[in-house]
């Protein structure tokens, strides 16, 4: 028995602090490790109309999303 099993794909979870729009008008959900993502409301691969709304982007706040970034071990420039 050991704990290896626990060591998996797992992403780590942030929470989501803001939002912004990036040049393309793509929306980029803040987290709170300092990274940002795209939440792209992109039919029919990516379907987030939640995001096209300040209500719906009210209402995802405080959740966590994986930070892909944190999980590739990024830091917090952007390149
Ligand atoms: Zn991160």
């Amino acid at each position: 028995m050991s704990d290896d099993a626990r060591v998996g794909p797992l992403m780590p979870a942030r929470r989501v602090v803001g939002f912004h729009q990036d040049e393309e008008g793509q929306w980029v959900a803040e987290l709170a490790c300092g990274h940002g993502q795209h939440v792209r409301h992109d039919p029919p691969w990516q379907v987030r109309p939640w995001v096209t709304t300040a209500a719906g982007r009210a209402a995802f706040l405080g959740t966590e999303i994986e930070c892909r970034r944190c999980e590739a071990g990024a830091d917090r420039s952007d390149r």
